[in-house]
């Protein structure tokens, strides 16, 4: 969720610490702090709020000569967003920025204290730092193992022992964290876009391994404190995805590169789509998310039921992983995810691996732990996405779920070339819709001085209007629902006022007439309603229409101008769109 840096070198500490928290900020931002340290001192710098706070602060102050330093961006769990809160904590000897939750903090604390520890923040991160300082005499590395035997929960640690001068810390488990191999210097970082501009080499580290930093060198040690080999990846990411490349938002950014990630994601798998796995042993289906991930899986329940005729469920991964779940051994759970560290995605993997059910990942960040993880994996090709509110991601999500159920439902089709060609033509069609840029904005004139608001559709339109009334929730803080279109009228049609604007979509042609009906049912209720559609079934001048093609493709299509619309309204509205409040990119606590 937050984000966490650490490093060792000849460089300026400070520097390539601020540098990789900036990159880090979209990850969760409500307060951040760093530790540096001269090997004898240790000075901690702290402020709530952006980055540039901290900044600010570290600016007027005299810092001492460090060649080590560890830093932090929170998304507060236990403990509200104060600079007593923000991370690092220092405790004795201690000093550590941590990522997570742990679950049996309580017994812990009462533990510590008893010990004569007394605690300054609410956090359970103090906690930890004091538990590896209890277990410390005279090495740091066997402590922090005793340590971390002792939580339950999830961690990434980035730590500094006052009792070794020459090194720094890391370790986790169930939260990401990286390191990065330089040229006498080192790091380690919840994400490779935190260290990418000084590095392309880089160790995974694995569930529960501690890593030992110097500047020349990396040791890694298994949990039973047996150095293991390290295996060093060159990764080499978008530099321009740490830019806004002369948009405004970096959302606005993603969302014009999608005909360019589509394409690239797409090519192969329609040139061949022998390349995609072949899911004809399975029977059933459990799609398993969270968020617009869980919205993407919602149209493929809709695509594998209706043309590939196999039973599909589509479930919340926080619900999934603590329900009873019925399997057989031919089910096939999909996990969707694009960061592939989302905590409760994993959680709902891991049962599903314990029950030997084959699991397939969607995911985009091919050094996550869904994606080393999971059975079968296929990857998009989004590149990095920093706009909190996922865009490029969700639409590549989509379009992977679909190409799976066209795969599976092709011997069935009449037409499977005529797909194949439509999923071709896709990212220019989207180039031109995305081009219509003042039809998006009319739209969100009309309905950005608004406070509630409803999306309706039937079927894979109410799957579609999932996401955008999702959208506009997170990035306009208008209150959205999304409704099927004709459920509207069993209870919640008593919301409907003078003037609340109702957008429908309508794609599918046997249903047209019905959520049209339901559009004049709220009319007559004041409600002022906007049709975005296929281009055949446009009634009104206003309705915005997308190319009409199959129920395969044309979700691709009405969701950039879902995105827009939002992004739109947003915008009028003044609001912070590339970091909403509240929100956090990767979700990896649960
Ligand atoms: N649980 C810790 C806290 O509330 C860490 C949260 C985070 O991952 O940012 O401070």
């Amino acid at each position: 969720m937050c984000g966490i840096v650490g490093y060792i070198g000849k460089n300026n500490v400070k520097d390539v610490l601020i540098n990789g928290l900036k990159s880090l900020e979209y990850r969760g931002y409500d307060s951040s702090g760093i530790a540096l340290s001269d090997g004898k001192n240790i000075q901690i710098i702290k402020s709530i709020g952006r980055i540039k706070n901290l900044e600010d602060k570290i600016n007027n102050e005299k810092l001492i000569n460090a060649y080590k330093g560890i830093a932090h961006t929170r998304w507060a769990t236990h403990g509200g967003a104060n600079e007593i809160n923000a991370h690092p904590h220092k405790v004795g000897k201690i000093t550590l920025v941590h990522n997570g939750i742990i679950e049996n903090m309580d017994y812990l604390k009462t533990k510590l204290e008893k010990q004569g520890y007394k605690f300054k923040s609410q956090t359970d991160s103090e906690i930890i730092a004091a538990l590896i300082d209890s277990h410390l005499s005279d090495n740091t590395l066997k402590a922090i193992n005793e340590a971390t035997k002792e939580i339950i929960g999830s961690y990434a640690l980035g730590i500094i022992s006052e009792l070794d001068k020459d090194c720094l810390y890391a370790t986790r488990k169930d939260s990401p964290l990286l390191l990065g191999k330089g040229n006498e210097e080192n790091f380690f970082a919840s994400d490779i876009t935190a260290i990418n501009k000084y590095t392309n080499k880089f160790i995974l580290l694995d569930e529960k391994e501690i890593a030992v930093l110097t500047e020349k060198d990396i040791k890694i040690y298994n949990d039973n404190l047996k150095e293991i080999t390290q295996n060093i990846q060159k990764i080499s990411i978008d530099k321009n995805s740490n830019s806004k490349l002369g948009y405004d938002h970096y959302m606005l950014k993603e969302i014009m590169e999608e005909p360019i990630v589509l394409e690239k994601t797409l090519k192969s798998y329609l040139e061949n789509i022998d390349k995609l796995p072949d899911l004809s042993k399975y029977k059933q289906i459990h799609i398993v998310a969270c968020g617009s991930a869980l919205y993407a899986g919602m149209i493929g329940k809709f695509l594998f039921e209706k043309y590939a005729n196999i039973s599909c469920t589509c479930e919340v991964a926080s619900e999934y992983r603590y329900k009873k779940n019925i399997y057989d051994q031919k089910t096939l759970v999909i996990l969707i995810s694009q960061s592939g560290e989302t905590a409760d995605t994993i959680a709902a993997m891991r049962q599903a691996k314990k029950e030997n059910i084959d699991t397939l990942a969607i995911v985009n960040v091919k050094t996550s732990t869904i994606a080393r993880e999971a059975d079968i994996k296929l990857f998009i090709e989004a590149g990095p996405e920093i706009a909190v509110a996922t865009t490029k991601a969700y639409i590549l999500q989509v379009a992977m779920i679909s190409l799976l159920a066209f795969k599976l439902a092709k011997p069935k089709l009449k037409d499977p070339k005529k797909i194949i060609d439509e999923f071709s033509k896709t990212p220019k069609i989207i180039k031109n819709i995305l081009d219509k840029k003042e039809t998006y904005l009319n739209i969100a004139k009309q309905i950005y001085q608004n406070e509630n608001l409803f999306f309706i559709g039937r079927g894979l339109d109410y799957a579609i209007s999932l996401e955008g009334s999702l959208k506009l929730k997170e990035i306009s803080y208008i209150h959205s629902e999304a409704y099927q279109a004709g459920e509207l009228k069993h209870g919640t049609i008593s919301l409907v006022h003078e003037g609340m604007p109702i957008i429908a979509i309508i794609t599918d042609d046997n249903l047209k007439d019905k959520t049209i009906a339901n559009l004049r049912e709220v009319e007559a209720r004041g409600a002022k309603t906007f049709v975005i559609c296929k281009d055949n079934l446009k009634e009104k001048e206003t309705d915005i229409t997308v190319p009409n093609t199959s129920d395969f493709t044309i979700s691709l299509e009405i969701v950039p101008v879902l995105q827009l619309i939002a992004y739109e309204v947003a915008k009028l509205r003044n609001c912070d769109i590339d970091k909403p409040k509240n929100l956090a990119k990767s979700v990896t606590v649960e």
